[in-house]
């Protein structure tokens, strides 16, 4: 019995792959390599000692997943695959929807073809919207996105529960991700942003290795300690464990579960800028800006579901966080080139 990973070449995929196959699942990827490398195929076999099966292919592409599934027998699906820049989706909205959507019914489709009942969603703390309180509670209104990307969250969330109510067999478990910063301790795998990073963590290495000038602070006046925006980071590793979890959850469920995978605490962008340069010896140069457009002020999980239903919690702190991610950004200086 595999575990297919579409998406399972990207930064949240190529974790969950190491920590799934150390949790002794053979694991599948799929990956179109469109935001990322095969070298994390070969760098996921060298920490782990197996090579996963790996498909280039699209999976909006019935006829490719058709064939994965023909291949080999497939237990259960995590779907990773999927545009993730906020700003662009904001640009191009229609390649968000079109992709992030088509990649998901196709999957769903040739699972139902194959009577293939367990999927874990790659969603988002984003799906809270601006209108609830913090922390936020897997039972509280969704809605109010802010961009392209972020609906194509909820949406897909929506196709899910449906899914589930509709077919008694189907098991769909709703990740809801917080902020997953850090990298694999080895250094081998790690975030490898295409150009500019929009997110903060990858801005403040490529600044620290000399990349970027200096790191903008966006926003100074929010209602927070230091008025800067407060987030819960959450190491990459706690994340990819939580997906182990999740799928061995959707395999001996069924039904429609949301579940944040967060840490529960908040840090505010001026923290974890300080908590990097204790981390890593470096100063990081910041220069103060004015509020992004569509950020929230306070986003942090309430960790209570995924304690109780997935026996789940995160173990790192921001300190190792941030000396994994420099770990990772100075043994990698430009990414998998
Ligand atoms: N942020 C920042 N400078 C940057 C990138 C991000 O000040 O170059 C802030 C951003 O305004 C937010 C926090 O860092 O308050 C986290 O942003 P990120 O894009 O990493 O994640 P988000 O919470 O938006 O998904």
């Amino acid at each position: 019995m595999s575990i297919l990973l579409t998406g399972g070449a990207g930064f949240i995929g190529s974790h969950t792959a190491v920590e799934m196959i150390n949790a002794g699942y053979d694991v599948i990827i799929a990956d179109d390599l469109s935001n990322s490398s095969e070298k994390v195929i070969d760098r996921i076999e060298i920490i782990t000692g197996v090579k996963p099966k790996f498909y280039k292919v699209d999976v909006s592409v019935k006829e490719d997943v058709r064939r994965i599934f023909e291949e080999n027998n497939i237990e259960g699906v995590i779907h990773f695959a999927g545009y993730k820049c906020v700003p662009e989706s904001t640009k191009v909205p229609l390649k968000y929807y079109r992709n992030n959507i088509d990649t998901t019914l196709t999957v769903l489709e040739v699972m139902e073809e194959n009577d293939c009942n367990a999927f874990v969603f790659s969603s988002s703390a984003t799906v809270y919207g601006d209108k609830n309180q913090v922390p936020f509670r897997e039972d509280m209104p969704t809605g109010g996105t802010t961009n392209a990307y972020g609906s194509t969250k909820l949406m897909i969330e929506n196709i899910l529960k449906d899914v589930a109510a509709a077919n008694s067999k189907f098991s769909a478990v709703l990740l809801r991700y917080f902020n997953p910063i850090g990298a694999h301790p080895s250094g081998l795998i790690g975030e490898a942003p295409d150009g500019i990073p929009n997110n903060l963590m990858p801005y403040i290495t490529q600044t620290a290795i000399g990349i970027r000038e200096c790191l903008n602070v966006f926003g100074t006046d929010y209602n927070t300690p230091d008025g800067t925006g407060v987030r819960d980071f959450i190491h990459v590793v706690d994340l990819a464990k939580g997906h182990v979890a999740a799928i061995k959850y959707a395999t001996e469920h069924t039904g429609a579960e949301a579940i944040n995978l967060g840490t529960g605490n908040g840090s505010s962008v001026l923290e974890v800028v300080h908590a990097f340069e204790k981390a890593s010896g470096v100063k990081i140069p910041v220069v103060f800006k004015d509020r992004r457009p569509g950020d929230v002020e306070y986003s942090y999980a309430c960790v209570d579901k995924a304690e109780r239903l997935l026996n789940w919690k995160a173990q790192y702190d921001l300190n190792d966080m941030c000396r994994d991610s420099w770990n990772w950004q100075e043994k990698n200086p430009k990414g998998y080139e």
